[in-house]
């Protein structure tokens, strides 16, 4: 390519953010690196699991101008709503036409609680800053009400359809030990029900009897392949017949694409079709998905940042014309907050085509699933929310630099210790 070649990123997330700086450090001036965002901040959106007991949200926002400055990545701020990929043009609301070489769509995944009735009207939800705050004072409201003897139950639900069920299992976890901390816990029951055949199936059978021994020791009852299908003010009703009461029910619902993108190949929730090693959509290689946007069946900010890189990295390989090394391989990360320990799983993946089970531990990777619980994971955690924002802040990507080499020896070296 004689001329610069002309990158459109869209969203201001993990992914369109890691896919942009990545682009940048690896041309620091042969590409034209444009990101659009309908908002003008970075969410980290993991933290935001803190809200509901003090943290403040604005802490957990980096504006996206300054970042994006420091690496002159023009910054775009406005909706799309159109792709236009037999003339390479992406169109914002606003009537803006970027013209692109190549497109990166990472503009994530949304929440769709009208698919279960009543659940938008009766469920405290944990999607958003906004609705993470509502959930920290529905929790004082219910601690009034225990502290005045009053016994209390609370619900928390994964209906299908929910791509990522980790964050309501922490959000149970972090309940059930500041219940405790208040010295209430035994004025309210907890109730854990999921359409999952497996405790946070996607992980695999190990995170499976973490979680199953943690809710024995914790007195919390978990139900699996529990199918929500009514939700009223008081219960929830179940596909197999079963009924829920809570005093407070708190759910996850399940997820659909943030943009429905005309045009473009996707699944029934809009997650659009790509290739798997490379996040290309289908029939559109200028077109890439990485992140939720796309259709991986398990969406994560460490998978996203994956994918990002293999995002980057083959479109860096098609300017450059070498060759592509690095697929998405999909070995997830996560570590998973309870207040009083934290638990570590690493997880390889492949995908099965069983749209009940879509992905499973990869056959032969077993060395490579680690799963640990220990009271210091939960620095790990920290590290993570500080070296995180920092890197953005600074306008880099998340997996590189020497950063990331330590941060990863600190993690490695974590895990040797403290996972098997
Ligand atoms: C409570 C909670 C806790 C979580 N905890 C973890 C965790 O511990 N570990 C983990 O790995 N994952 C976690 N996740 C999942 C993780 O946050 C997501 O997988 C991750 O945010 C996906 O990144 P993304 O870049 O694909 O999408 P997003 O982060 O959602 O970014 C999408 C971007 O696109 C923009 N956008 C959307 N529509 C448009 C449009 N029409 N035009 C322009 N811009 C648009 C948005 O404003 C946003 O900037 C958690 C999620 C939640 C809700």
């Amino acid at each position: 390519m004689a001329a610069n070649a002309k990158i459109v990123v869209v969203g201001g997330g993990f992914a369109g953010l890691e896919a942009a700086f990545l682009l940048r450090m690896r041309f620091p001036d042969r590409a034209d690196v444009m990101l659009v965002s309908d908002t003008d901040r970075f969410l980290f959106k993991p933290n935001t699991i803190y809200i509901p007991f003090g943290a403040d949200p604005e802490d957990l926002h980096i504006p996206l101008s300054d970042a994006l400055s420091k690496r002159h990545i023009t910054f775009f701020q406005g909706r799309v709503e159109n792709v236009a990929a037999d003339k390479k043009q992406v169109s914002l609301s606003d009537g803006t036409n970027l013209p692109y070489d190549f497109l990166v769509l990472a503009t994530g995944a949304d929440m769709r609680p009208k698919e279960i009735e009543g659940l938008a009207d009766h469920a405290e939800t944990i999607w958003t800053p906004g609705e993470m705050t509502r959930l920290g004072g529905r929790l004082q409201e219910l601690r009034a009400k225990a502290l005045g003897g009053a016994k209390q139950s609370i619900l928390f639900l994964v209906p299908p359809n929910n791509k990522c069920s980790g964050p309501l299992y922490e959000m149970v976890f972090m309940v059930e030990t500041w219940l405790r901390r208040q010295g209430i816990r035994d004025h309210v029951d907890i109730t854990y029900s999921t359409f999952e055949q497996g405790f946070i199936q996607a992980f695999g059978p190990r995170l499976h009897d973490v979680v199953s021994k943690e809710f024995a020791e914790r007195g919390i009852r978990g139900h699996l392949q529990d199918v929500a299908s009514h939700v009223s003010a008081n219960d929830v009703r179940f596909t197999n017949g079963e009924r829920r009461e809570f005093d407070l029910l708190v759910a996850f619902p399940p997820y659909v694409a943030a943009v429905d993108y005309e045009g473009l190949p996707k699944d029934d929730r809009g997650f659009l079709s790509t290739t798997l090693e490379t996040r290309q959509v289908v029939g559109f290689p200028d077109i890439y998905a990485p992140g939720d946007a796309g259709d991986f069946p398990v969406k994560q900010a460490f998978l996203a940042f994956l994918q990002a890189d293999a995002v980057a990295t083959h479109i860096q390989s098609r300017i450059g014309a070498t060759p592509f090394r690095t697929p998405f391989d999909p070995v997830s990360m996560c570590v998973m907050e309870m207040f009083d320990k934290a638990t570590f799983a690493q997880v390889p993946l492949r995908m099965t085509g069983d749209p009940d089970r879509p992905v499973e531990v990869r056959p032969g990777a077993e060395d490579e699933y680690k799963v640990g619980v220990s009271p210091i994971w939960r620095l790990g955690k920290k590290l993570l929310g500080v070296y995180l924002p920092m890197r953005f802040r600074a306008g880099e990507p998340f997996h590189a630099g020497t950063a990331w080499q330590l941060m990863d020896v600190g993690l490695k070296g974590m895990s040797g210790v403290l996972a098997e």
